[in-house]
């Protein structure tokens, strides 16, 4: 079990030192932030601690069902909507991506001072993260608690660049004029042999095939945008190594990588490379073979900062991939299992 206690969550216990002109992180818990226990009130504490003396508080206090936190932590105008603050690995972990998202530029373009707010639910059987942008008031994203719990913050990020940079930052009349002309092509998928081809008119989401697309608009603005966070990553990095690994820039593309390949190689039937049967096993290795092809376009992208080179991810092999789908299945079947429901309670009804 994860360590909680029950207090306040304060800005001064995140291990990430932040400069001065840094925006420093808001908390507003809620009302209700931290739910009652039972028979533990200040009353009854009290009338114990004079009958039965500080031993019986404490050994009540013991009992007590673990108190759910839900706080609001915000950086600018970005917020998540309900941490376990209580839970230190949790709040620096927010805060690290909140810090991210509210100084990214092109997010603060596409904000134009609009708020987003994320909410972590028990997401299990669905996309472990969505967005929606209603085009007025806040930017909502949904993500599933499970990734945020179990996932290093580079793959958080990674996950949080495809909601903003495929879905709403990328839909503008621009890129839905240009889509116009590619939708019903059947494109050549990178790295693979010719004649392998996905679609995006067949795919089960048009726009996910757009954000692999190399001349796709809404694949510059997808890449762009997983560019721009793996040297912010970095900068965290340097400014505090102990608490942002710079394994986190390379997470967060290998996040990048596979999440373009796998939609690329599968004509976004990205479930195509779970399971045992030879099939796919192929797509495993077809993924593979795509994801190297988007490094070696990644590499040569004058968008890639030099002093990220180091950090970037090595060949992906099919044995990686399916590690990678391993991995995914048993967090989601741990999901599934009801183990994360509880960290952090949604505000918004569990859909
Ligand atoms: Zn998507």
């Amino acid at each position: 079990m994860r360590q909680r206690n029950t207090g306040a969550f304060e800005r001064g216990k995140s291990p990430t030192p932040r400069p001065d002109d840094r925006e420093t992180a808001t908390v507003v818990p809620p009302s209700g932030a931290l739910t009652p226990t039972n028979a533990l009130t200040p009353t009854n504490a009290l009338a114990l601690q004079r009958t039965a003396g500080n031993a019986a508080v404490n050994a009540l206090v013991a009992r007590q069902p673990v108190a759910i936190q839900r706080a609001v932590v915000s950086v600018g105008n970005v917020s998540f909507a309900n941490i376990n603050s209580g839970d230190a690995a949790f709040a620096a972990k927010a805060d690290r991506i909140l810090q991210l998202l509210s100084a990214n530029p092109s997010i603060t373009t596409f904000l134009n001072g609009r708020a987003a707010t994320i909410t972590l639910e028990h997401r299990v059987t669905e996309t472990p993260a969505e967005v929606i942008d209603r085009g007025t008031g806040p930017v909502d994203v949904r993500l599933a608690a499970f990734y945020f719990e179990d996932y290093d913050v580079g793959y958080i990020a990674g996950m949080l660049a495809h909601e903003f940079g495929i879905h709403p930052m990328a839909a503008t009349n621009d890129t839905l004029e240009i889509e116009e002309f590619l939708r019903d092509g059947d494109h050549q998928v990178p790295g693979l042999d010719e004649g392998r081809t996905m679609n995006a008119s067949t795919a089960k989401q048009a726009d996910h095939i757009m954000g692999v697309l190399p001349i796709s608009p809404r694949y510059k603005i997808y890449k762009n945008l997983a560019l721009e966070m793996a040297k912010q990553l970095l900068d965290q990095t340097f400014a505090n190594p102990e608490a942002a690994p710079a394994a986190d820039v390379t997470g967060l593309l290998d996040c990048f990588l596979m999440d373009v390949a796998s939609i690329a190689a599968t004509n976004d039937n990205r479930l195509a490379g779970a399971g045992l049967s030879d099939a796919a096993a192929t797509a495993r290795a077809d993924i593979a073979r795509v994801y190297n092809h988007y490094l070696t376009l990644i590499t040569d992208d004058p968008g890639l900062n030099a002093l990220v080179v180091p950090w970037l991810p090595g060949q992906k092999t099919p044995k990686a991939v399916t590690d990678d789908f391993l991995l995914l299945g048993r967090r989601v079947i741990a999901a599934g299992a009801n183990k994360y429901n509880y960290f952090h309670k949604s505000s918004i009804s569990n859909r």
